[in-house]
């Protein structure tokens, strides 16, 4: 996870972490070094360079050349930005409704349905509640299919309606079946276009309107480059979403794309998915995932 980019962060800090004292050129020259680390890991060019230069400044506001251990405090100060960059505190997530209803949305393939599960099985196992998982894909029957795989495996209940094409109206029927059985968290998985379109958009967006959820999650592959900034921002123009899934962070990503999602639209990364299993879901505290990346 981040492996690459934790590997060159550290090069670049290296050379300042034992020197008694440093100069303004080892300052100069780690920040591009810095610089080019998160660069190589696919993060946006624009937050790349507003990064280093929010660190300099801090840098040089603290006098870090006459400070007793200036390598140290620079080290602190590139984490401290980075987990500023990742989300700044923790957010949980929102659970006041009755039922609380939680719309997941993004690009298919981005492993929202496999989500869907994991955060359910959080719920049921992590929290005590009694989620309903919602099967709105109302295009692909496998997407259906797949969900009632994942809710048999976890022991949840799954709400579909194979033959109804009315995403809105499953929503609202799926809200009615929880208050009636005692379920105090909706799930509602929706249906995922390979990019963004606006029939895609509309259809999502009346979705939201309709059920007014307490959480609208946006999931991206952490292994799409640059155009995950993108997709962040079209999802955000029409869900004004609360909170980012960064999924697949078990492979081999560089995954910067993904983390500059939050300097562009504002909103939290809430949970990672860390593999296929029901179990591979972790809250996300980005001055843990700082501190990780940093050793
Ligand atoms: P959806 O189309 O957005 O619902 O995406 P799916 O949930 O079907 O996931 C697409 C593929 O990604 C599936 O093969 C999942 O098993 C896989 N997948 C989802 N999340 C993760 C993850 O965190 N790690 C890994 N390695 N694979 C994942």
């Amino acid at each position: 996870m981040f492996d690459n980019l934790s590997e060159k962060l550290d090069k670049a800090l290296h050379v300042l972490k034992g020197h008694g004292s440093i100069t303004e050129v080892n300052v100069a020259e780690t920040l591009k070094e810095v610089r080019r680390a998160l660069l190589d890991a696919d993060v946006n060019f624009k937050i790349a360079k507003e990064f280093t230069n929010t660190v300099k400044e801090k840098a040089l506001g603290q006098n870090v050349l006459t400070t007793l251990q200036p390598g140290q405090l620079m080290v602190k100060l590139v984490k401290d930005e980075l987990t500023e960059l990742m989300g700044g505190d923790a957010e949980g997530i929102n659970l006041s409704g009755n039922p609380s209803i939680i719309l997941m949305s993004g690009l298919q393939g981005s492993g929202k349905t496999t989500f869907s599960g994991k955060l359910a099985n959080f719920l049921k196992t992590k929290k005590a509640k009694k989620p309903l998982l919602v099967a709105c894909d109302v295009y692909r029957p496998a997407a259906i299919n797949q969900l009632h795989v994942v809710g048999d495996q976890i022991g949840v209940e799954v709400f579909s309606d194979e033959g109804n094409k009315n995403p809105v109206q499953i929503a609202q029927n799926a809200i009615a079946h929880a208050k009636q059985n005692g379920h105090n968290v909706v799930i509602i998985d929706t249906a995922g276009r390979l990019a963004v379109d606006e029939e895609m958009m509309n259809e999502i967006s009346n979705v939201y309107k309709a059920v007014d959820p307490q959480e609208t999650l946006f999931v991206v592959d952490a292994m799409t480059g640059q155009d995950a900034v993108n997709t962040a921002k079209a999802f955000n123009d029409r869900l004004n979403f609360d909170g980012v899934v960064l999924t697949k962070l078990d492979g081999d990503t560089r995954g910067g794309a993904a983390i500059s999602i939050k300097s562009v639209v504002n909103k939290p990364i809430k949970f990672i998915g860390t593999g296929e299993k029901m179990d591979a879901i972790d809250v996300f505290y980005p001055n843990r995932m700082a501190d990780r990346i940093l050793g």
